[in-house]
């Protein structure tokens, strides 16, 4: 089987995904049946997440104003639903080729509820949605930050995920221990609506894994027009809000300790970083949003430099 995996490494690696992690069914012992991957697929020994980066150039638009729609396109529904599918179905394919099967899985929200009725046996209801965060970690591929996203080593917060199931037996990858997020709470500083608590916090355990996140007011992330975007297969669900200014800021602090291994020539912010908050302006900043938004992300607060 350590044949057959570097096979599939190579495979994905050629095919251009970027992250593939392994974990096996201990891992994911305990997740509730209805976004547990091996409810879909019970006689699987291994869940496959494969990853494409969200290039740093999708959140150009954003980061400037100027364009909203390219990062929805190549940051978001393109790369999930074209660039990345294609890419996570030859793997499946190649995997079958060499006698095992292997279940593609969609990163559905594992938020929805099932909207069918169980067929018995104990069977949960469908759709059984997994829960993409945890398989992230899982397959020690990501921790879990204080802004509630998996980020990589890689790329941050800059990543989509499918999934693939498989009875082949795979080593599990080893869980990533050193935790990018180092709880700085910027994120929270350059919010302008508040949303991040800097001191009410949760406890997330993943594979024994502890990871800190501020409390996240979802209500004001569905309203946020600096770059969250609504979830488009369920409204009630989490928006997602990699280029919203939140993470926009915290990608800027990442770079500038080097904690990613993807770097760049060049800063990804030069100038103030504009907002929307309640009188549209961003004169109502608290002295915390206008030092993390300056066009120098400084944690001493310095900014212009
Ligand atoms: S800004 Fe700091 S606290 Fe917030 S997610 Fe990024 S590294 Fe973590
Ligand atoms: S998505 Fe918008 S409202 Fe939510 S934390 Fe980020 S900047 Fe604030």
């Amino acid at each position: 089987m350590r044949e057959l995996k570097a096979k599939i490494v190579e495979f994905a690696k050629k095919d251009g995904i970027d992250l593939i992690g392994f974990a096996d069914r201990s891992r994911f012992e305990g997740v509730a049946a209805k976004n547990n991957p091996f409810a879909i697929f019970p006689e699987a020994k291994t869940v496959i997440l494969v990853g494409k980066r969200i290039c740093r150039g999708s959140l150009r638009g954003i980061e400037e104003g100027t364009n909203f729609g390219d990062y929805q396109l190549f940051g978001k529904n393109w790369l999930e639903d074209e660039f990345l599918a294609l890419s996570a179905y030859n793997l499946t394919n190649f995997i079958e080729s060499n006698g095992w099967e292997a279940t593609p899985v969609f990163p559905n929200p594992s938020d929805i509820e099932p909207s069918g009725v169980s067929v018995g046996d104990g069977k949960p209801a469908p759709n059984v949605y997994p829960d993409f965060d945890y398989a992230a970690v899982a397959t020690g591929l990501c921790t879990i930050s204080y802004n509630g996203i998996p980020f990589s080593k890689e790329f941050g917060s800059r990543q989509r995920f499918h999934m693939i199931l498989t009875d082949a037996e795979l080593e599990s990858t080893p869980l990533l221990t050193e935790n990018i997020c180092n709880g700085c709470r910027s994120c929270a500083d350059a919010c302008p609506l508040g949303a991040i608590s800097k001191e009410e916090t949760e406890e997330i355990e993943i594979c024994g894994m502890k990871f800190t996140v501020g409390k996240i007011d979802y209500s004001k992330c569905k309203l946020c027009e600096n770059g969250a975007v609504v979830n488009r297969f369920s409204a009630s669900s989490k928006p997602d809000r990699v280029a919203a200014l939140c993470n926009r800021t915290c990608m800027c602090g990442l770079e500038e300790r080097g904690a990613l291994t993807n770097t760049f020539e060049n800063k990804f912010r030069y100038r103030d970083a504009w907002s929307i908050g309640k009188d549209n302006t961003g004169m109502d900043r608290s002295d915390e949003q206008a030092n993390v938004l300056g066009g120098s992300f400084s944690k001493s607060g310095k900014r212009g430099h």
